[in-house]
């Protein structure tokens, strides 16, 4: 069987690109030596393996596998790994390199890594799924580890992925592993909170941002593009908050209401839909994305999918702040116009990085093998993300930048300054 292959949606080298983009203007503004410039657009480590999965019609099929470590300066390596047809050797260096500046922005003891595999997932069997995952941890076996690069689920890829990869290091090691990868199930040493981090984590970037903006919670209102993992758990904790959520909207379109939406009733809704979407909800506005976008709202909080405010409709943007809860939902044309017209843009490295902070207590818990109650993540979670806003917008200040900007230089500076203090071996 051959299966095709679609084109990626992103070629690969423009984000490894846009990534090295943002490194060279943090490195510009730091005044960064030459050398370690150079050190840092490169990865320290690259492995590509070949992945042979047997069919169940006895057919071989091999599949193309990467595992990137961009830099292990300030611990080890900590990134995801997605399954996706258009993953390329380009596209996992640029994401490993941003999960380098994600870790060291929130001041994680741990650097940036990212994996992958050429493959569409859902033209295999889950048996099939479970074989693929299996050899190609075998094979990345010989880079991975707890004290060497901690795995983690990203596209296509989730804590059953994690299950299998700690069965196949647990079965080629002899030893229990279960803090070789983070996103696990909870039965198996999961953190409790880590499905709702990143959400949390926008949250608590966003009342960060108002309050250095002098804005009360209660006198805030609040649009929340995209309503899935990320969207609900942001919106929820605004409005526990005090703001009030005027507009929410997903696949099947927008609700808005400009006395507030009832949250949890939304969360609720969306739980029993069949198809788990907003749509149906009762006693609201139905509008368009394009009208949630353009909606005259404090705070707009894109959380569905990149490339959302771009050239075409940044004019009609009137939020003052914007809180990126996906990844790259804002071009580099209009993040610029955006900047121009003063609007606070907290970036997704920043913003959505609850995740892989509680992937960092999940790998910490996990060796320790102590399991913490729920409120405790929460508490650390909200010190680490508040902390580091605070930095960032702080930085903006010195460096008379953009939070964007000031994120990459204080992960730069932070990752740059460990490399220095270490000194380059032998
Ligand atoms: P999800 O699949 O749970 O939810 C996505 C939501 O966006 C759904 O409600 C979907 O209906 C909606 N959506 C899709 N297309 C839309 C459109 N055209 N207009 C409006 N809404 C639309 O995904 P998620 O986990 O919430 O992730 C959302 C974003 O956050 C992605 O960019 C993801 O890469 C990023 N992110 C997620 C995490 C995480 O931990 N889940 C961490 C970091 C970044």
């Amino acid at each position: 069987m051959t299966l095709s292959t679609p084109a990626p949606i992103h070629p690969g080298h423009e984000l490894r690109d846009s990534a090295l983009r943002q490194l060279d203007s943090a490195a510009r503004a730091l005044n960064l030596d030459p050398g370690m410039h150079k050190f840092l657009s490169t990865p320290e480590r690259t492995l590509i393996v070949s992945v042979p999965v047997m069919l169940e019609d006895g057919q071989l099929e091999v599949y193309t596998g990467y595992r990137v470590q961009h830099s292990t300066g300030r611990g080890p390596g900590k990134g995801g790994i997605r399954f996706h047809p258009g993953v390329t050797l380009e596209e996992v260096e640029g994401l490993a390199m941003l999960m380098t500046w994600k870790c060291a922005v929130t001041d994680l003891p741990l650097g940036g890594a990212k994996g992958g595999v050429a493959v569409d997932p859902h033209r295999l069997t889950r048996r099939q799924v479970e074989r693929l995952t299996k050899r190609y941890t075998a094979a990345i076996l010989p880079i991975i580890g707890p004290e060497r690069d901690i795995p983690a689920p990203d596209v296509n890829t989730d804590e059953s992925t994690m299950a299998w990869i700690v069965d196949t290091v647990t079965m080629m090691t002899g030893q229990h592993s279960p803090e070789v990868v983070t996103g696990k199930p909870i039965e198996l040493g999961g953190s409790r909170g880590r499905t709702e981090a990143t959400g949390r984590g926008v949250a608590f970037v966003t009342l960060e941002a108002l309050k250095r903006a002098g804005r009360l919670p209660e006198n805030t209102r609040v649009a929340v593009q995209g309503f899935g993992n990320v969207g609900s758990v942001t919106a929820k904790g605004l409005a526990e908050a005090g703001c009030k959520i005027v507009a929410v909207s997903d696949v099947s379109g927008g609700y808005a209401a400009p006395y507030g939406i009832d949250i949890p009733g939304a969360i609720e809704h969306v739980r029993r839909h069949p198809k788990r979407m907003l749509e149906g909800l009762p006693g609201l506005s139905k509008i368009s994305n394009a009208e949630l976008i353009a909606m005259d709202v404090d705070v707009l909080v894109p959380a569905a999918l990149e490339g959302q405010i771009t050239s075409a409709n940044v004019h009609e943007v009137r939020a003052k702040i914007i809180v990126e809860g996906a990844n790259g939902p804002i071009t580099a044309d209009a993040d610029r116009k955006l900047a121009d017209r003063g609007v606070v843009i907290m970036p997704d490295i920043l913003a959505n990085a609850g995740g892989v902070v509680v992937s960092y207590f999940e790998w910490v818990q996990s060796r320790a093998q102590f399991y913490w109650e729920l409120d405790e993540v929460e508490r650390r979670l909200e010190i680490y993300m508040r902390r580091a806003s605070d930095l960032v917008l702080a930085k903006t200040k010195v460096y008379d930048c953009t939070p964007r900007e000031a994120a990459f230089i204080v992960a730069v500076e932070r990752v740059a300054s460990a490399i220095e203090k270490r000194g380059i071996f032998p």
